[in-house]
């Protein structure tokens, strides 16, 4: 069992933090917004109302916090975790962030004698809830060693992806590839619905031929095939689009910065942004099947 500080208590922080609580480890929470340390505290977590106090005799750290800015801000400021966590700890961000940005944290935490691992994750916050999460994690094999039973006891699947910064590139792929293949279910049941094919029939065929994807199996964008989808509840999230448009756009930060020809991902990208930019960002990202069918067409 571990000391643990536990840094950013929004909506995937505060459900992480309690469930290593749950499992026994000695949690202390901050979060730099009161009203996310009054409801953590509601919900029974330990917290602190300063850094300064929840790092006091942390052995282990763990952010979740927004972008990239704000973890090199937490782990990199004069005040920071690094200026005051001891030598030896180990630092856990498993906010999704760009590569650069995680590599960077990680030479400074080593510079400081921690061990670190980025542990971005997948699941949402009903994977933060009912502790299912997916975890990519890059770092030194001995820094995931001792994060794997960290991350065990708030996630279901746990994947050492390779050293430094792997974590947060393997998290920018897979959402690079759900971004797409979105938009392709989307486009594929309206053009259904235009030849008079059924959704259902589509569900039904497709479901089990090649265009089979998550997209379409867990998420359809469709009402009904799928009862446990946002598409079912006016397409409340999920997974917002604001989230989906964040991720594609760090995938197009590392395509520019690697040489790398994603047009696909690059359109999905201004396809998400122009739905964002029409108001829809709080939605579920599934609902971008309403501009691309034409809004009331399904
Ligand atoms: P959130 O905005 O609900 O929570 C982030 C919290 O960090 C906020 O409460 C904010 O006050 C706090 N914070 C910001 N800077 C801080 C600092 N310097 N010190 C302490 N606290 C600080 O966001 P979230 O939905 O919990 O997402 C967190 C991360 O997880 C993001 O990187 C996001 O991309 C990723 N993620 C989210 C989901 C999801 O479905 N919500 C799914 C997968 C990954």
């Amino acid at each position: 069992m571990s000391r643990v500080a536990f840094i950013g208590l929004g909506n995937m922080g505060g459900p992480m933090a309690r469930n290593l609580a749950r499992a026994g480890h000695e949690v202390i929470g901050f979060d730099l917004a009161p009203p996310a340390r009054e409801r953590a505290r509601a919900s029974g977590l330990q917290v602190a109302d300063s850094l300064a106090t929840a790092l006091e005799k942390a052995e282990t750290v763990i952010t979740m916090l927004p972008a990239g800015p704000e973890v090199r801000d937490a782990y990199l400021a004069p005040e920071g975790i690094l200026a005051r966590v001891a030598p030896g700890s180990l630092l856990i961000d498993s906010s999704t962030i760009d590569v650069d940005s995680a590599r960077l944290v990680h030479r400074h935490a080593a510079e400081r004698g921690c061990a670190m691992v980025d542990a971005p994750v997948s699941g949402g916050v009903a994977g933060a809830e009912a502790a299912t999460l997916t975890f990519m994690v890059g770092g030194e094999e001995a820094a995931f060693a001792r994060a794997r039973p960290l991350l065990e006891a708030m996630g279901r699947t746990v994947v050492h992806a390779g050293p430094a910064g792997t974590g947060q590139a393997a998290k920018i792929c897979n959402n690079l590839m759900l971004g797409i293949q979105m938009i392709s279910v989307c486009e594929a049941f309206a053009l259904a619905e235009r030849l008079g094919l059924a959704a259902d029939k589509l569900f039904e065929i497709a479901s089990r031929s090649s265009g089979q994807c998550w997209s379409l199996t867990s998420y359809c964008p469709v009402p009904g095939p799928v009862p446990t989808a946002p598409s079912n509840r006016d397409y409340q999230p999920g997974f917002t689009v604001a989230m989906m448009l964040k991720d594609l756009r760090l995938a197009q930060e590392s395509a520019i910065r690697t040489q790398s020809a994603t047009p696909l991902g690059g359109l999905a990208c201004h396809l998400y942004a122009l739905f964002a930019n029409a108001g829809h960002e709080g939605l579920d990202f599934s609902a971008i099947i309403k501009m691309i069918a034409g809004e009331g067409k399904l």
